[in-house]
């Protein structure tokens, strides 16, 4: 008989698994410590600022800590209203104006925006 074959056999296989198991959680540690990680970590955490601009009283201005998968709308400061959203400022008058996914539009002051997240669409001349 080769069972001494077998138990070999088996407690390499066992191991074998618990060598990898090993070398996992051994990666998972080392993922956690690495400082860049961490950092990151601490990004998501803080979260993002977000200029925006609210629909409900015109107000403006700066969100904190807006967690990176939000994209809105926001519960602006001001009015409480869940309202605000992504803002952009005007190039040329300096206004803070809704940002808008349609690949043109334009400020109340008539300067155009070409959105780049356009849906792909290359914008029209
Ligand atoms: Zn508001
Ligand atoms: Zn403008």
């Amino acid at each position: 008989m080769q069972v001494r074959d077998w138990i070999s056999a088996g407690a390499g296989r066992w191991i074998a698994i618990l060598g990898c198991g090993a070398l996992l959680v051994g990666a998972v540690m080392w993922a956690l410590r690495d400082p860049s990680s961490v950092e990151k970590r601490a990004i998501l955490k803080r979260g993002r600022r977000v200029l925006f601009y609210c629909r409900a009283c015109e107000a403006t201005g700066m969100l904190k800590g807006v967690r990176f998968d939000d994209h809105g709308p926001y519960k602006c400061p001001q009015c409480g209203k869940k309202e605000a959203v992504m803002g952009i400022r005007c190039y040329n008058c300096g206004n803070v104006i809704e940002r808008q996914n349609k690949p043109v539009y334009y400020c109340p002051c008539g300067f155009k925006y070409e959105s780049i997240a356009g849906g792909g669409e290359p914008p029209a001349q």
